[in-house]
């Protein structure tokens, strides 16, 4: 018995599959006590191990992706934030948008949940198996202008179609210059129809003109963000005020 115990312990390690190692012996003896058969005993000890490599390697691409912070669809409060539907985000969790290489659009003043929802969507794909990418717009840009100024902007675009999901955070809250503005607009063409953003701003696309300063340009880029894609627009008041606002009335009333 204790034989077959080190077999199994050489051959786990032989798989590089550590939990099937640590689990084999717990489970077989779960299995005597309920009378298992062999299948279900051999289907326990290997989902321990998918599992476990699930786990893992979501954990490894959520921290990939360098979010800001980790958000999920669970700690947003859609009692305050009442111009997206629950059941909307719910539905693009799913993750069919990424399938079809569909965009998620969030617009709306700040505070109002943009950059969590963004978070909370990557974060979702990342657990799933998907690699996702997130940076502002402001960063996106830096990187491709460095790739650019290595003569490798080409070859930094084709590496980011392969990331299934490029988040790109708080377009309009700087200016962009036109190197900037072009390399921006290379970024969204690039991954047309082929792989997915999610692109949120403070700034309707009306003003995106201001931002990008080639209306012509932003038509054409507009265009193609949203050809397929799901836009949210975000109303209300900023979630950060709210409780700054509890504070200073707690305060008044205390006077
Ligand atoms: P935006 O990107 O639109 O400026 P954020 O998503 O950064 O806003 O939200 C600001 C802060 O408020 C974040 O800490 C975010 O987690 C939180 N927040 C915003 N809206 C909600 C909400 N409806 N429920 C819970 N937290 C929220
Ligand atoms: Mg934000």
């Amino acid at each position: 018995m204790s034989g077959t115990k080190s077999e199994i312990a050489f051959l786990a390690r032989a798989l590089k599959a550590p939990r099937i190692a640590a689990r084999a012996e717990p489970l077989a003896k779960r299995a005597v006590e309920e009378s298992w058969d062999h299948e279900t005993y051999l289907a326990a000890v290997l989902a321990e191990e998918v599992s476990a490599r699930d786990t893992h390697g979501g954990q490894h691409r959520v921290k990939a992706a360098r979010f800001p912070q980790t958000k999920t669809l669970d700690d947003f409060d859609f009692s305050f934030q009442r111009s997206v539907k629950k059941a909307t985000m719910a539905h693009l969790a799913q993750l069919d948008f990424l399938a079809e290489a569909k965009n998620v659009i969030f617009l709306g003043p700040p505070g109002t949940g943009k950059t969590h929802l963004s978070i909370a969507l990557g974060v979702q794909a990342a657990r799933r198996g998907y690699r996702v990418a997130f940076a502002s717009a402001q960063d996106w840009v830096g990187r491709l202008a460095a790739a650019k100024k290595a003569g490798k902007l080409e070859e930094e675009l084709e590496r980011l179609r392969r990331v299934p999901l490029v988040i790109v955070d708080e377009v309009g809250y700087i200016p962009f210059d036109p190197d900037a503005a072009a390399l921006f607009f290379a970024l969204i063409a690039s991954r047309y129809e082929r792989a997915s953003l999610i692109v949120s701003s403070n700034k309707t696309f009306s003003s995106w003109a201001e931002i990008f300063g080639d209306a012509v340009a932003v038509a054409a880029l507009v265009d193609r963000l949203v050809h397929h894609a799901e836009v949210i627009v975000l109303q209300g008041d900023s979630y950060r005020l709210k409780d700054r606002t509890k504070e200073v009335m707690s305060t008044t009333e205390g006077v």
